[in-house]
């Protein structure tokens, strides 16, 4: 598509747009004028869909008609609660339901497959990931070497960009997995890291990690609900996510987690337990000996966090209703394309301004990451005092990501608007 910097244009856009009319589904939070802010945090915490607060008060409602009776009876017993996720989770991962559990968050997700998915020897111990890695995902890899009595020093091996680049080439992670070969253990990344944007070859790094005889698992916090996935076809080992980005899931909201088939029936895989885990028909027996549920199931250990699960349940909706990922991904391709054409004609210096999320549109998701060279913070501070909310993320990055199931094309052109004032200065 040709794009033209114009409101006109941006307005056509949106005129012809399948998915307009779901912005009405969603509160847009007032920016300083009282309108409507120009919100481009959907990649930090998704907003809140107008189906949200219902579904949250008919549990409400079910707790103070019913209390633990709750558990059993109404339309939606709590004890069934999370099944009631795993379909629509299922399509979102690209998943068979038997892969996929919604519960807890997702750094506590991520210890629960770490403790199944890396299990070093003395000769294969060392896990992968990308340098840099959002820092909950650092700490918990860092504690889990340490729980094996290793030294995180030795044994986490992180990828860095060639010099001079700013994101990781496929060529490259592919080399260090052979490099590594036989002492790799487990490999872990970001499905699309969360300072860059980048898209990794999910499918490629995973063929090359089993080849070495290596778990591979990615965190998919920054892809689920961005771009489409296909876990099982890729042949993923295990992968965890959250809901509050791009599943518009609430602050804190519960967590994804997905195990391949091929562990569905591994009652003997190592894991840590609770009784949500335990063979379903058998639970209420209260016996002795852990039996774990098939699937992914399995790794569930508390009953559901029945308040936040209805919220996703709300959440995941508004994906189901706009078509899935297909439709969506079609509109996120022209809104961040959009994006990146306005910041381009702009025609910055790369000592001024560069934007560091790859421009292949297959590498990247809804998010464009720009690098400001000088008074970064300042910049980030004007689009905010002017109703842009995008977020900032030291050093000097901004992270802007239009979403399509609420942001219009005259979003993403405003933002050009006011970034062409400043840039104009
Ligand atoms: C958002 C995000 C987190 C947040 O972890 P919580 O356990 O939900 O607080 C962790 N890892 C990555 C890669 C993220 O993008």
């Amino acid at each position: 598509m040709t794009f033209e910097p114009t409101l006109d244009f941006a307005r056509q856009l949106d005129a012809q747009d399948p998915l307009h009319a779901f912005r009405q589904q969603f509160h847009i939070p007032p920016g300083p004028d009282g309108q409507e802010s120009l919100y481009f945090c959907g990649n930090s915490l998704g907003l809140q869909p107008r189906t949200a607060r219902a579904a949250a008060e008919q549990q409400f409602l079910n707790w103070q008609e019913r209390a633990v009776e709750g558990h059993f009876t109404g339309n939606t017993p709590w004890m069934h609660f999370h099944e009631r996720l795993t379909e629509p989770t299922a399509r979102i991962v690209g998943a068979k339901p038997i892969e996929v559990v919604v519960m807890n968050n997702l750094t506590t997700n991520l210890h629960l497959l770490l403790i199944s998915f890396y299990q070093p020897t003395p000769t294969r111990y060392k896990v992968l990931m990308e340098g840099g890695a959002f820092p909950s995902d650092q700490y918990a890899l860092e504690t889990q070497v340490k729980l094996h009595c290793l030294d995180p020093d030795d044994a986490i091996v992180e990828l860095v960009p060639r010099a001079g680049e700013h994101t990781l080439r496929t060529e490259d992670i592919i080399a260090k997995i052979n490099e590594l070969g036989e002492s790799l253990c487990t490999i872990i990344m970001g499905g699309i890291n969360y300072y860059t944007g980048q898209v990794y070859d999910m499918a490629a790094i995973t063929q090359a990690g089993h080849a070495v005889g290596a778990m591979v698992g990615f965190d998919l916090a920054h892809a689920a609900g961005n771009i489409p996935l296909h876990l099982h076809d890729w042949d993923v080992d295990f992968a965890c996510w959250c809901t509050y980005k791009y599943l518009n899931s609430g602050p804190g909201g519960v967590a994804g987690a997905f195990v391949h088939e091929r562990y569905a029936d591994r009652p003997d895989l190592l894991r840590l337990a609770g009784w949500w885990g335990h063979d379903a028909a058998a639970r209420f027996q209260m016996r002795k000996g852990f039996q774990p549920s098939r699937g992914a199931e399995g790794w569930q250990l508390s009953n559901g966090a029945v308040l936040t699960l209805a919220v996703h349940e709300a959440g995941l909706a508004m994906h189901e209703a706009a078509g899935g990922m297909e439709p969506l991904r079609r509109k996120s391709e022209l809104l961040t394309g959009y994006l990146e054409f306005l910041i381009t004609r702009l025609d910055l210096p790369a000592s001024r301004l560069e934007i560091i999320t790859p421009r292949d549109p297959a590498q990247r998701g809804c998010q464009l990451s720009l690098l400001v060279h000088q008074n970064g913070r300042d910049l980030f501070e004007h689009l905010m005092a002017v109703g842009v909310i995008g977020d900032w993320r030291e050093p000097n990055v901004i992270r802007l990501a239009p979403v399509p199931l609420y942001n219009t094309f005259e979003d993403v052109y405003r933002v050009g608007e006011v970034l062409a004032q400043w840039a104009s200065q």
